[in-house]
Parts: structure tokens; sequence; C-alpha cells
């Protein structure tokens, strides 16, 4: 898991983007969208009627309801809130307790229980090795290893790794594809999310099947109602924030007519060969969003669609050395690592943006980068004096 200072660096990263932009004033904080739909009221085919509410309130009504009309909706909700559960025959009679990665905060509520995490993926393999600090048992049980799997993991004496689940009993006990059962206390899903748009209708025109979000254009703009609404932040298995920042950009750029989007059928023939590669691929469409291996493609044509240059060479070659790092050093890889030669390059880069005083810039990118560095050096409470002391300038 991310160090809890780590997790202050990006949010003192983002208030400082924040505050340097004047966001803060055009966000209205404390609102739920609660309803997008076509604006019938002639005020032509791309407005939107967007309905909000104010949260918190202890009955909510719907005459407190707030509508207004928009020429273009961007929908950046978010898609780590809807968990995704595995089926399991037979839970409905299983005794024990089911959780959600969504749910996790710390291992301590673990001590001496014996615990099925399902998954494979960054949570799972991060809450496996945090609550193996405490539990009695760790089953990990992953759908994608080969039937028969049941090991041991290195490093450890209560963890496992299994196949999938293949059924849950009414005395407690479940039961794996490789033929092993242990009784549980709890099976936790880090199953990932599922993509939720509850304020859209048909009218919207995207349709949501094995959470893939379809059909948009470049995963962003649904093809018959273009570029009127948006989506930003779909893709998976990517450096979320440039990437994102992209899209906005390339949002904002065709919205304001610098950019011009191709015609629809050029959009839709896009569309299908992102289909066509998952079936090449032998993916399930659930993988429609994920851009493991292309996602730097994706990033420079937004970029070349901004008139930017492409993304950093640096920045490309970090996520390759982390990556490799992860799996020489998975206990202490956040902690540990070689490639500081790329975050020096990442320093000079910066010094383009802050070419007066590197040392005394406000939080950026490059202080959570310094302040990593800093961690690394064991001089971590100078970085955070210095993040602290620019918050409340
Ligand atoms: C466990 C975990 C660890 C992660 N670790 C990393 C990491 O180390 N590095 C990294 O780069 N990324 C990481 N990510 C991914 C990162 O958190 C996301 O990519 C990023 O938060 C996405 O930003 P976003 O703005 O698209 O969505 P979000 O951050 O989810 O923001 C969506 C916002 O929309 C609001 N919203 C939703 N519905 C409505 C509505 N109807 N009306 C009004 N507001 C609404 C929500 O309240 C929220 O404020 C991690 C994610 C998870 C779950």
């Amino acid at each position: 898991m991310p160090s809890p200072q780590l997790r202050l660096a990006v949010l003192r990263y983002l208030e400082a983007f924040a505050r340097r932009f004047n966001l803060y004033e055009l966000v209205r904080f404390e609102t739920e969208v609660v309803r997008v739909r076509r604006d019938g009221g002639g005020g032509g085919g791309g407005r939107w009627a967007v309905t909000s509410r104010k949260i918190g309130e202890k009955e909510k009504r719907d005459y407190d309801d707030e509508e207004e009309v928009y020429d273009a909706v961007v929908v950046c909700n978010g898609h780590y809130s809807e968990p995704r559960v595995a089926c399991i025959p037979g839970v409905e009679a299983w005794p024990g307790k089911q959780m959600h990665s969504h749910n996790y905060r710390v291992p301590e509520p673990f001590h001496d229980q014996v615990v099925i995490i399902i998954g494979a993926s960054a949570s799972a393999v991060d809450i496996s090795r945090d609550i193996a600090s405490v539990a009695k048992e760790v089953h990990v049980a992953d759908r994608s290893a080969p039937a028969c799997t049941f090991k041991r993991q290195p490093g450890y004496d209560n963890m496992w790794l299994h196949s999938m689940i293949d059924r849950a009993q009414e005395d407690g006990s479940v039961v794996f594809q490789d033929g092993s059962s242990t009784k549980a206390d709890i099976i936790m899903h880090c199953t990932g999310y599922l993509y939720d748009f509850p304020f859209l209708g048909e009218d919207s025109t995207i349709t949501i099947d094995d959470n893939c979000v379809d059909p948009l254009y470049k995963h962003v703009f649904p093809l018959e109602v273009a570029p009127h609404l948006s989506f930003i932040g779909l893709p998976w298995k990517v450096i979320p924030f440039p990437l994102f920042e992209l899209q906005s950009k390339w949002v904002a750029r065709v919205l304001s007519g610098r950019v011009k989007l191709p015609s629809r059928d050029e959009m839709m023939e896009d569309a299908k060969a992102v289909y066509s590669k998952l079936e090449a691929c032998g993916w399930p469409k659930r993988y429609a969003h994920n851009f493991s291996g292309y996602q730097f493609e994706y990033d420079d044509w937004l970029a070349e669609q901004c008139g930017h240059p492409p993304i950093e060479q640096w920045r490309k070659m970090m996520y390759a050395a982390n990556k490799e790092n992860k799996a020489a050093r998975p206990e202490s890889y956040r902690d540990e690592w070689d490639d500081d030669h790329l975050v020096a390059e990442a320093k000079e880069d910066f010094k383009k943006y802050f070419p007066h005083d590197c040392n005394a810039v406000n939080i950026t990118e490059k202080t959570i980068i310094l302040y990593i560095q800093n961690l690394k050096s064991g001089t971590g409470t100078d970085a955070r004096q210095q993040l602290f002391a620019t918050k409340q300038d």
C-alpha cells in the first residue's frame, strides 16, 4: 500500500494544482449530479439538462433538485467506487464474512483469521501481503492460475496461491479448483470495479456490456452525441494523471472548435478496430479499456491532437523501470529503486516550468519527486515541512 506520507503528497499536489489554476471556484462541492438528459427544449441537439442536488441533507426531496441546461457534459466520475464481486457457488449458505477491497483500510481486524483473497492484481498483491503480517492464514485465489495451482508463496509461511474457488460450503469451508479446501473466516474480493453512470439515460447512447463502455471514439466520445458528451478517465493499467490530463485537453480543444473530430463513420471504424484487436488477442470485452502495452502510443496520439510534444521519454522509462523494480523487489519497490538518473532527468525537465529556483517551487509533481528522493535518503522531514509550509502559504 502507498505509505500515508505518499498519499498525503499526492493530495497536496492535487490541492496545489487546483489552487494554481483557480479550479476551486469552478467546483460545486457537496453536490451530486443525479440526472443528465438530452434537452428537448429547443436548445439544439447538443444540449443537456443536468439535475443536481446538495448531498448530506437528511431528507432528499425531488423538488429541491436543481436543473440547468448545458451545451456539453464531460463525465469524470471515476471508476473505483462500484465494486465488482466474484460469483462463488454456494456462498449464500457459507457462514463467513465477505468484503471488497474497497472497504479495506488496515490489517489489524484480520488478526488470527483465515482469509481468502480473490484476485491477482494490484489490490490483491498489496492487501494479501499486508494481511499476512497478522492473519493466521492467507489463501489467494487467482482465476488465471492453472486449475491445479496450490503453492506456498515465497517468503511466507502462512500464504498460499490457489486456482479459483470452486465452491463455498455451509460448514464454513471453501473448496478450491485445485481440490484443496480450508475453513475460512473471510473472503475478500479484490476483483476490481464496475463502470457506473447512474445519472445517464438511454439518450446518452452508450451501453455497458461486460464492463466495456460502448461505442466510443478513442475511449472518450460516444459516436452519436459527440462532442456534446464525453468521458475522461476510462482507461486502466495506465499512469492516470498525464493520460487523463491529455484527454481533458483534447476534449477542451474539440469543444472550443480548435480541433475537429472525424466523421461519424470514421469514428465508428476506429471503435470497431478496438473490438477487432480484442478478438485477435482472445481477450474478453471487459479488457476494452485496458491500456496495458499501448498507453504511451495513446498519450502521444492525444498530445499530437493538442499540438503538444509527445510524452517525455524519462516518464516512459520510469514506468518500465518501476515495473521491473516491482517484479524484482515486490516487498520494497516503493522505497528502493535504481533509476535515480531518470529522476534527475525529470528534475531537469521541470526546470522549464520553474526556471528560477528549483528548490523553492510550490507543490508540484517535481516536489513529490524531491519528496520521494528525500524519503529515500532519510531526510523526509525536510520535504514534509516543505509540503506543509507551502500549503499554509
Ligand atoms: C486502491 C487504489 C490505489 C491506487 N493507486 C494509484 C497510484 O498509486 N497511482 C496512481 O496514479 N493512481 C492510483 N490509483 C488510481 C487513481 O486513484 C485514479 O486513477 C484516479 O483517482 C482517477 O481520477 P478521476 O478523477 O478519474 O476519478 P476519482 O478520483 O474517482 O474522482 C471522481 C470524482 O467524481 C465524483 N462523483 C462521482 N459521481 C458523481 C456524481 N454523480 N455527481 C457528482 N460527483 C460525482 C466523486 O465523488 C469523485 O470526487 C489507485 C486507485 C485505487 C482504487
